[in-house]
């Protein structure tokens, strides 16, 4: 039996009539970049979400740049976020020319710390930069209240985390904006990169829709100087097929990590945790076992292709190596990093898979 991490095929198999209808007809109307399909697909994941508006991008990262950009961070700023995510949302905020000031996670949410961000807050802090890592929504009440207090802005980087919601909202309409990455393994995925920008607030929605097309206000007038970062109109009619999905795929992330959870109960293993107020999308189903390297090994060896999300934290990555971050500054990203390890997670996954995956970590993280 062969396992894969994540399995696209059998997603596009199960709505194969419905995607194949949405890209003929992007086809047969040639709107290929903007335009009506990518219109339509913003109200509709912003109607999802409950935000005001969308905006459709290029991918994640190009999402978290513009968003940053629109509320003003640039040089010389400071942005909080997470030592432990993917290297884009650190990348994004050095985009802008600012400089992400990391802080620790939580050891059981593996989100920002809310406790420990106070006490880097400078006169040069614009914004905080939660992620809502593997699914499991950042402590937004927390960091709202911090970001109000101190009047800095809060964007959400959502990349893993769409169908999660906090308190009942749903990610994507709590922070003043919200980032998306529809990579195509990401819980809602285009057949390319694309992303979107949602939120409550027009102006700065303008701001990001500006800056997406090369700073254009209308064909021939360029206001200031953009990016050409905007969502196709193939990818906008797929996702806009797949969202109407996207409510039954969580489900079935969610029971097949309870699923799993059932089956590892009596395993030396830590399983992923969620919080009372949350619904965790499950992007990834991450546990933390002892001697993880040959447990993965292990899996490995029967067919079944588990990772690590991340194995070497941002503080520690050669592109910021010179940015002199303490190596010694986030002493619960390093346990975690050496614990973690991601569990095949897909809608389709079977019951038998999720067994056989049990039982080949049984094998080696014992009783
Ligand atoms: C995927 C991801 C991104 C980047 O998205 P792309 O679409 O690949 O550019 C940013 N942040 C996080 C947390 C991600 O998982």
């Amino acid at each position: 039996m062969e396992i894969p991490l994540v399995d696209l095929n059998a997603q596009y198999h199960s709505i194969k009539a419905e995607i194949d209808q949405a890209i003929q007809r992007v086809i047969d109307h040639s709107s290929f970049i903007l335009g009506e399909e990518v219109r339509r697909f913003e109200r509709a994941f912003a109607d999802y979400v409950g935000a005001k508006d969308a905006v459709g991008v290029s991918s994640g990262t190009a999402a978290l740049n513009l968003a940053l950009r629109a509320v003003g961070v640039g040089p010389g700023d400071e942005v909080i976020t997470t030592p432990l995510t993917f290297f884009a949302t650190a990348e994004a905020i050095s985009q802008t020319g600012a400089r992400p000031v990391f802080v620790d996670i939580d050891d059981r949410t593996y989100n920002l710390d809310v406790e420990k961000i106070e006490s880097v807050i400078t006169a040069k802090t614009k914004a905080i930069l939660p992620v809502h890592l593997y699914g499991h929504p950042a402590d937004m009440g927390a960091l709202l209240d911090m970001a109000r207090r101190h009047k800095i802005w809060l964007i959400e980087d959502a990349a893993q985390a769409h169908g999660a919601k906090y308190r009942g909202q749903y990610c994507g309409a709590i922070g003043h904006l919200a980032c998306f990455s529809f990579f195509p393994a990401k819980n809602l995925g285009a057949y390319g990169d694309a992303g979107a920008v949602t939120g409550n607030d027009d102006s700065l929605l303008e701001r990001v829709r500006k800056l997406r097309d090369h700073g254009r206000v209308t064909k021939y007038e360029h206001e200031e100087i953009g990016f050409g970062e905007r969502l196709d109109g193939l990818h906008a009619a797929i996702l806009r097929a797949k969202l109407s999905h996207l409510d039954s795929w969580i489900e079935a992330r969610r029971k097949i990590a309870h699923d799993y959870g059932m089956l590892l109960s009596d395993c030396d293993v830590v399983l992923p945790y969620e919080a009372p107020d949350v619904r965790h999308a499950y992007h990834l189903y991450v546990l933390r076992v002892n001697r993880r390297d040959e447990v993965l090994a292990h899996l490995k060896s029967r067919g079944i292709a588990a990772g690590i999300h991340y194995p070497v934290p941002l503080h520690r990555q050669p592109a910021y190596l010179k940015a002199g971050y303490g190596v010694n500054s986030f002493p619960i990203t390093e346990r975690i990093v050496r614990e973690i390890l991601s569990l095949p997670m897909y809608p389709e996954l079977g019951a038998a898979q999720i067994g056989f995956i049990a039982q080949s970590i049984k094998e080696v993280a014992g009783r």
